[in-house]
């Protein structure tokens, strides 16, 4: 064999043993990351597997195939196709905001954006997540949305179907950062779980918590209801870590803590 048929094996070779060795990630899952070193644990949310610190890394939905670094690693994050939702809102004024309305509807979203940048450690989720509401799944995370035959932005939460009044819980210790009635979300609060883990919860007809209270896992936080942008009572549940909107359902799944590694 000549030396350019070598060199040229040589490489297919190691191209091939790198693309084996890189990781990758689904759009809205969470992979674990084995950390080097024990400095800077309390920069992400972490957990111990067999005397090795992980941190937990979120694959963002707008970053499919793309790469996304964490430290020195280079993530792939696959591309997924998630389906389509189309809906209908007759109210034409939530669809088409007059200048008052959307003048609202942008105060209240830097309120919100800031309020998701929260970074405590106030707790260290175990990822035990319960299911906040019983009731049926209706929109899944990732679905293009087109609201009145309209192109917007894909579905980043879990809608979770329930009759006006089911108590909605916590599914993991927090801190409510955030209650208030908006425009699209209706009532509407955030849940603090430490370490960039955080909770939305939208549409309640009622909210059972005031900012600054500490909740424990399965405590009562509100209801179901029908308030702001909807076509029918149901929880619009979102879930972030470090500011990614990840999948709700990835994370209330039996054996998610074994699929992240
Ligand atoms: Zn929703």
């Amino acid at each position: 064999m000549n030396n350019f048929f070598l060199s040229f094996f040589i490489s297919l070779l190691l191209c091939s043993y790198s693309l084996q060795a890189s990781l990758s990630g689904i759009p809205g899952e969470i992979i674990a990351i084995k950390l080097n070193s024990n400095k800077n644990l309390n920069s992400y949310l972490t957990i111990e597997k067999d005397g090795h610190f992980y941190a937990l890394v979120p694959m963002p939905f707008d970053k499919q195939g793309e790469y996304i670094k964490f430290q020195s690693e280079s993530i792939f994050v696959t591309e997924k196709n998630f389906g389509e939702s189309r809906i209908t809102i007759e109210n034409s004024s939530m669809v088409n905001l007059s200048k008052e309305d959307s003048e609202r509807a942008f105060k209240e979203s830097q309120l919100i954006s800031n309020a998701l940048k929260t970074y405590s450690q106030i707790y260290k989720s175990k990822l035990d997540f319960l299911k906040p509401v019983d009731g049926v799944i209706s929109s899944r995370y990732g679905k293009k949305r087109f609201i009145n035959e309209l192109p917007r932005s894909p579905h980043l939460a879990l809608d979770i179907a329930a009759p006006t009044g089911t108590t909605i819980i916590a599914p993991a210790n927090g801190k409510i950062i955030l209650t208030g009635n908006f425009f699209y979300s209706g009532n509407y609060l955030i849940l603090d779980h430490g370490y960039g883990l955080l909770t939305s919860y939208s549409h309640l007809s009622v909210i059972e918590v005031s900012e600054g209270q500490l909740v424990k896992q399965g405590q009562k936080i509100g209801e179901v209801g029908t308030t702001g942008r909807v076509t029918g009572p149901h929880l619009h549940w979102t879930v972030y870590l470090n500011g990614t909107r990840i999948n709700p359902e990835s994370i209330i799944k039996e054996n998610f803590l074994e699929s992240i590694f």
